[in-house]
């Protein structure tokens, strides 16, 4: 197996607390890494450095570096860039409060896609690869925040697919769902890493 990210020599202060003291860690390609610890161990930090989302805490800082096909994260000048490689499904679900179709067409759009056929295509493509089209077909002019929690979780996982993301962070995906919809992200989470690098923070052994 080929390493997507490889975390060498990783610091991490908020201020003076220092929050990640030395990982070094590789994440292979195509395969879901699973992190498991108690609450406050640096799980959620680590993986926001993988998408430059650590970024947004004022007077954080980082030592260290994440290779990602070779390109350190923590230097690269085109964050957006990267937060297009290296999408993130947070806990509770977070849709925009816009159509179903908004919400995968305004990834696109904001990377200057304006072929609205493409667009339609690509929504409807990211749409089954997150097994929610069957759910929306009918209603992609809806609003996002009409659909149950598992299905915004899937939503949110078709946003991160539409703009090729190569590597998904899942953070406690599941936590804030039902057990038949968290058996339905397992299952595509399991679906999608034939295809994408998956990293998930949980608290669930089983899964
Ligand atoms: P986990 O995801 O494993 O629960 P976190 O990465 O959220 O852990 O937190 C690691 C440590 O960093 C904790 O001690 C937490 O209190 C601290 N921390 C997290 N976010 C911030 C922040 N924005 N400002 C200051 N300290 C923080």
């Amino acid at each position: 197996m080929d390493i997507k990210i490889k975390v060498s020599d990783l610091n991490f202060y908020y201020g003076n607390t220092q929050a990640l003291k030395d990982i070094n860690l590789d994440i292979f390609e195509k395969n879901v890494t699973a992190l498991i610890g108690p609450s406050g161990c640096g799980k959620s930090t680590l993986i926001r450095t993988f998408n430059r989302m650590c970024d947004l805490v004022p007077n954080a800082r980082v030592e260290g570096s994440v290779m990602l096909n070779g390109e350190n994260i923590l230097a690269a000048q085109d964050v957006v860039k990267i937060r297009r490689k290296v999408g993130m499904v947070f806990q509770k679900p977070n849709p925009f409060p816009k159509t179903i179709f908004q919400n995968i067409a305004y990834g696109l759009e904001i990377n200057n896609c304006k072929d609205k056929n493409f667009i339609k295509d690509k929504v409807e493509e990211s749409l089954r690869k997150a097994a929610l089209w069957d759910d929306v077909k009918e209603r992609l002019n809806e609003s996002a925040l009409g659909l149950s929690g598992g299905q915004q979780q899937r939503l949110c996982i078709a946003r991160a697919l539409a703009v090729e993301a190569e590597v998904i962070l899942f953070d406690e995906p599941c936590a804030s769902l039902d057990p038949i919809s968290t058996a339905k992200i397992e299952e595509l989470i399991l679906e999608l890493k034939k295809t994408y690098t998956i990293i998930i923070v949980t608290h669930n052994m089983q899964q």
